[in-house]
């Protein structure tokens, strides 16, 4: 699996740990489309500075939560797969995108459950379900789960238990994708400081001080402490990692 002209897919790649993923896939020597939902000019920001890392990058628009978009969406692939990259297929797919929510399992709308289930679940099985048709033999799908979906903190009972989905589903997609040698891996991140939740890791003191207190290495998760990880699976070195959680969290909740 020579980097040399692979090519990753990372949806959400405009902002937080999509775009410092994007950042170190590149930084292994390949080439990355990123998608954004409506921050073009940040996704186009990562575009310029994955150029300056010497591989080829494009940006394009997706709203995971709509799966009647993804027709289209592959066929703007396609042809950027061609016009920019020369190719006609990539090689892994990062299902990043994704939004926060927070309210009691009493008290979860069924309109919020809804657009959950669809930019968290629905969304990256379908995307990853079109997506097999120019995904190279070989080639990787890497998921992107949370800490929530082992522990349990109130207010998170429908995102954790979708992220608890895609754990299951990532089992799944490699028992069934082996044959063509594409892994399926998911990446279990702590809570990291982004935009994500309005920022609330980040911009709560009172927040981040607890999670800290109840993280082995003692501070909440930046997205640099994530894209390594996300970057390795996508090397020749991880070649044997399959339908493998991986969580990432300095240690929380032990
Ligand atoms: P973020 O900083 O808020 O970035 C979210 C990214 O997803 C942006 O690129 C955004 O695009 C895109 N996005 C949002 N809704 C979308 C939609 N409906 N369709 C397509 N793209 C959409 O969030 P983050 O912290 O990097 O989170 C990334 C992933 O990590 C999510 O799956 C999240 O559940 C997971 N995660 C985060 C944490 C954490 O503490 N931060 C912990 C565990 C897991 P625009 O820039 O265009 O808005």
């Amino acid at each position: 699996m020579e980097s040399k002209n692979k090519i990753a897919l990372v949806t959400g790649g405009s902002r937080g740990l999509g775009k410092n993923a994007a950042l170190k896939i590149a930084a292994k020597g390949i080439n990355v489309i990123v998608t954004y939902q409506s921050k073009k000019d940040e996704a186009e920001n990562t575009v310029e500075e994955i150029k300056k890392l010497g591989v080829k990058a494009a940006a394009l628009q997706l709203n995971v939560a709509d799966s009647t978009t993804f027709e289209s969406f592959f066929k703007e692939i396609k042809s950027v797969l061609q016009s920019t990259f020369d190719a006609d297929k990539f090689d892994f797919l990062v299902n990043n995108a994704g939004i926060g929510h927070h309210a009691a399992f009493a008290e979860t709308k069924e309109e919020d459950f809804d657009n959950l289930v669809n930019i968290h679940f629905k969304g990256p099985f379908f995307l990853t379900q079109k997506a097999l048709e120019i995904l190279n033999d070989g080639g990787g799908i890497i998921n992107i789960s949370s800490g929530l979906a082992r522990f349990s903190l109130p207010g998170s009972s429908a995102y954790g238990a979708m992220k608890g989905a895609m754990e299951v589903l990532t089992r799944y997609q490699a028992k069934e994708l082996g044959a063509k040698g594409i892994r399926s891996n998911i990446i279990a991140p702590g809570a990291i400081e982004t935009d994500f939740s309005g920022g609330a890791v980040r911009d709560n003191e009172r927040l981040n001080k607890m999670i800290a207190s109840q993280t082995a290495l003692g501070r909440v998760g930046l997205p640099d402490d994530i894209g390594g990880a996300v970057a390795f699976l996508c090397t020749e070195e991880a070649k044997w990692i399959n339908a493998q959680r991986i969580e990432i969290s300095g240690g929380m909740f032990l």
